[in-house]
């Protein structure tokens, strides 16, 4: 099943404003006579309006869990076409709402147009669909939220846009590809995740009660204490410095402590895009965990502000919430053995 939810993808240009905007999904369709070629049957939902991925929700999110549940058993795997600003989010959101899934759900989009003739729409539709339907001994190869793009095929709760010029416009920094397609399309098994085949768990309650804050050097008390003053406020994901370390102001310390004693999740993410964070190891980085910090490892921003809503959304309690950061629930990070 084809869900077309926007992105350049599907875009053609307006001819009075020469800005980019979506088309509907049947023309796109019309500019891939290729789909009907391949041997699969192919159906296509279309969200309406279409939208550029700036516009996505998690609203948005919640829609493409319901329709993935009420079509689970009718299709071998789903195709997500999506545009690329906000698709890692996307990604990251569905594998953490749909649990126990053991069918394909492979997003993609393109850089160019679809009506453009130098394309990527074409070959990244047709590979994510052939990576979607693709199967040994009856079972499929790719059971995960994934994301196809350029060549590569990546798990979606690891994915980042890198790039907005290049074709190869995503990286999975800190997880293997999961598979790869040049003149052949390569598994690579021992990175896929393949769950036992029970029943889909849809989860659609997020909470979006969240706040990222950024650290960067000459960062102030005011500001941060902006931030922490959010109404209802229930998490903040710090962004730090490579292994996770910050300024050791004591404002800061205080302003932390102060903010998880009152029930608030603090959840530690690099600044750099690969590696993972590791309190304990400068002296700089004593303080948040004093505070009570909790360690989102190599994580993503985009699967911590998801695996955030979710978790938070379906529990009441800071304290379960911290306790459930504290493991991977999708394969979206690498806990150090010694700490499992
Ligand atoms: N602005 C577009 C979007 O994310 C970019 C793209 O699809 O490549 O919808």
């Amino acid at each position: 099943m084809l869900i077309f939810t926007g992105g350049t993808v599907s875009m053609g240009e307006n001819p009075d404003t020469k800005a980019l905007e979506p088309l509907d999904h049947k023309q796109v369709l019309a500019y891939i006579p290729e789909l009907q070629m391949m041997d699969v049957n192919i159906a296509s939902v279309s969200f309406n309006p279409l939208v550029d991925s700036s516009e996505i929700k998690p609203t948005t999110w919640i829609k493409l869990t319901e329709t993935i549940a009420q079509n689970y058993d009718l299709y071998d795997g789903f195709v997500i076409l999506h545009g690329t600003d906000t698709m890692a989010y996307s990604a990251s959101a569905l594998s953490f709402m749909l649990e126990n899934l053991s069918k394909p759900v492979i997003f993609t989009g393109s850089q160019l147009p679809v009506r453009v003739l130098r394309s990527d729409a074409k070959e990244n539709l047709l590979t994510a669909v052939e990576m979607a339907t693709a199967e040994h001994n009856n079972l499929p190869m790719v059971p995960e939220v994934s994301l196809f793009f350029e060549d590569e095929l990546i798990r979606g709760n690891r994915s980042t846009k890198k790039n907005t010029e290049n074709f190869d416009a995503f990286a999975s920094y800190n997880y293997p590809v999961l598979a790869k397609s040049g003149v052949h399309i390569k598994y690579f098994p021992s990175e896929i995740h393949y769950g036992k085949n029970t029943t889909l768990i849809a989860h659609k309650q997020l909470d979006t009660n969240i706040a990222i804050l950024k650290l960067f050097p000459g960062i102030q008390e005011k500001f941060v204490n902006a931030v922490f003053s959010t109404e209802n406020l229930r998490a903040v994901i710090i962004e730090t410095f490579g292994t996770g370390n910050a300024p050791k102001d004591e404002w800061l310390y205080r302003c932390l402590k102060r903010a998880n004693e009152a029930g608030t999740v603090l959840l530690n993410i690099s600044q750099c895009r690969a590696g993972s964070v590791e309190m304990g190891r400068y002296e700089t980085s004593l303080n948040l965990l004093k505070a009570g910090v909790i360690s989102g490892y190599d994580m993503t921003l985009e699967a911590a502000v998801t695996k955030l809503m979710v978790l938070l959304g379906e529990n009441d309690r800071a304290e379960t919430v911290k306790e459930l950061l504290r493991y991977p629930i999708r394969g979206e990070m690498t806990v150090p053995e010694n700490v499992l």
